[in-house]
């Protein structure tokens, strides 16, 4: 499984300052920063992967009373991103994709 990660962030713990006292002399040093630069051409040189942000939202459980003549009640689940109702509630949202982290019920 891959695991993505920011370019921007990687760039940037590269870019943290490269101090002598981790460094054996001034040659230890440069090298240190010639291997930096050079691991920051190689983190800009690979292609971006197609991602999309992860979207969170949860499920809003409302109790419904109509259309069952038996009075019985049943629970409707409405993603909290789209809006949309499901018939049931899962991980995922089924129209939007949206993760669901939790489940809110309305009384
Ligand atoms: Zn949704």
């Amino acid at each position: 499984m891959n695991e993505y990660i920011s370019r921007g962030a990687a760039l940037e713990e590269l870019n943290k300052p490269i101090t002598m006292s981790v460094c054996l002399d001034k040659t230890d040093l440069a090298i240190k920063r010639m291997q930096r630069d050079r691991d920051a051409a190689m983190i800009r040189a690979i292609p971006a992967a197609d991602v999309a942000p992860v979207v969170h939202g949860h499920w809003k459980v409302v109790q419904r009373h109509e259309h069952y003549p038996s009075g019985k009640s049943y629970e409707a689940y409405y993603c909290s991103v789209c809006g949309i109702r499901s018939i049931e509630y899962g991980q995922y949202c089924p129209h939007c994709g949206a993760n669901m982290i939790y489940t809110e019920v309305d009384a």
